[in-house]
């Protein structure tokens, strides 16, 4: 059985989606905001205008990837299945195993060009709703959903003599269109998460997340103070110690009897200290005072605390919500039960070789769609997803570490 499917987001997922649902016959169309296929592998020098990204209004930019990043994992677990990430010859080109973010996008714009998946993608094109479309008689129908879309579209031809700036005025044309299936492909590595701070609305200092760090220079000479224990805070910290006076990085230790240790020197490095606890509080002076008692006068704090999943165009009556970074109900990750098989989601786990695993959760879905594969029933799937959020209960583990697979 052939569908219309929307995929929403033309990164890694939203590519490799849209390739396995055109191979088992769907009709796909990509949506995709950014003017290029790549999600967070397109980097930009570009910032937000809020720093620390809370502002709701702020302008937003799509990638976390900052200048000097090469990829964390192997060449080798980074390509899909179907079009492995070879080292490309040419001189241009970086050969290394753990490539700049530079040659994951040339890759990902080869397979896109490669496999004509770019002929499916509307660019700069946002999707800004999704919703169930309504049964005459008021009730919701889980087979088909109403997308409604913003284009920023050519400007019409018109007289322009009388002002320059009306050339340059972006003209956005809204369409509403029904789809058999729509897979979320958004990524979440966009909407920052913060720590909250005591004091900190008098704190001289200057906040900013991971989010928006591109280069180390703006902090020459200064006292950084990174909340984090994850990639970015190892990775920005080395980083950023070849230019600053002092790093101090805040770790919430797991291991309580470390918390009240003393700051420990990093080794290799004679300007970073690693702290066992979090900030405390921060005062009108400057002072940034740790929970292991050592007080220090920084500049700037950079909270390398993660992101947030966050779907703003979905309307699903509260069948699908985020709680505590829990994206749920979705059996194995993918389909919530009582939606599937039309509504599906792509890229929720983390701490896995994303490109290989996208590959075969779009595998999945394609041959749902086409009911070459069944699915259990709704009570079934609720049932898994009840005994897997049940196994988190009982261990201990917060919801928020439920998109990691394997931990319980
Ligand atoms: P994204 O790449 O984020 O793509 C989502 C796309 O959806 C974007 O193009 C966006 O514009 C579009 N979109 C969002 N909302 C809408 C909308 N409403 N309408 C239309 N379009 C929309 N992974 C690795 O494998 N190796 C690494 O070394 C690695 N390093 C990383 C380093 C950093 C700092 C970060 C942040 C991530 C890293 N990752 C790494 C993970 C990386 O996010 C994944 O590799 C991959 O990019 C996720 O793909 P995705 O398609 O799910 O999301």
């Amino acid at each position: 059985m052939s569908r219309n499917v929307a995929v929403i987001g033309a990164g890694p997922a939203g590519l490799i989606a849209a390739h396995e649902l055109r191979l088992e016959g769907h009709k796909v169309v990509v949506f995709e905001q950014q003017k290029q296929v790549g999600g967070t592998w397109v980097y930009t020098p570009q910032t937000e205008s809020d720093p620390l990204g809370v502002d709701p209004v702020r302008n937003t930019v799509h990638s976390s990837l900052y200048h000097s990043l090469r990829t964390n994992l192997p060449r080798e677990a980074m390509g899909f299945r179907v079009y492995p990430f070879r080292v490309n010859d040419s001189e241009k080109r970086d050969g290394r195993r753990f490539p700049g973010h530079r040659e994951v996008l040339e890759y990902l714009t080869e397979f896109a060009n490669e496999f004509e998946i770019v002929e499916l993608v509307r660019f700069e094109t946002q999707v800004v709703h999704v919703g169930m479309v309504m049964e005459p008689d008021g009730g919701s129908s889980t087979k088909n959903w109403r997308v409604r879309s913003k284009s920023k579209s050519t400007p019409r031809k018109r007289d322009y003599s009388h002002s320059d700036d009306e050339m340059n005025e972006e003209e956005f044309v809204e369409i509403d269109e029904i789809y058999d299936a729509v897979v979320v492909c958004v990524g979440h590595y966009k909407e920052p998460r913060v720590a909250q701070i005591q004091g900190i609305d008098v704190w001289p200092g200057k906040q900013m997340h991971s989010h928006n760090y591109r280069i180390p220079e703006p902090f020459r000479d200064q006292v950084v103070v990174l909340i984090g224990a994850s990639m970015s805070a190892a990775d920005i910290s080395r980083e950023i110690a070849a230019v600053t006076k002092q790093v101090h990085i805040a770790i919430r230790s797991v291991d309580t009897t470390r918390r009240s240790t003393a700051p420990s020197i990093r080794p290799g490095y004679d300007n970073t200290w690693l702290h066992y606890s979090m900030i405390e509080r921060v005062h009108e002076d400057g002072s940034v005072v740790f929970e292991d008692g050592t007080v220090i006068f920084a500049h700037t704090i950079i909270h390398c605390t993660g992101y947030e999943y966050h779907f703003p165009f979905l309307e699903t009556n509260g069948i699908v919500s985020v709680d505590d970074s829990r994206v749920g109900p979705l059996y194995k990750h993918i389909f919530p039960p009582y939606l599937a098989p039309s509504l599906s989601f792509v890229g929720i786990p983390w701490k896995l070789p994303p490109f290989p695993f996208f590959e075969l959760q779009s595998k999945w879905i394609a041959g749902v769609l086409s009911n070459r594969i069944q699915l259990p029933t709704a009570e079934e799937m609720m049932k898994d997803v009840e005994s897997f959020y049940s196994k988190y209960e009982i261990s201990g583990l917060p919801k928020r570490l439920s998109t990691i697979i394997g931990l319980v």
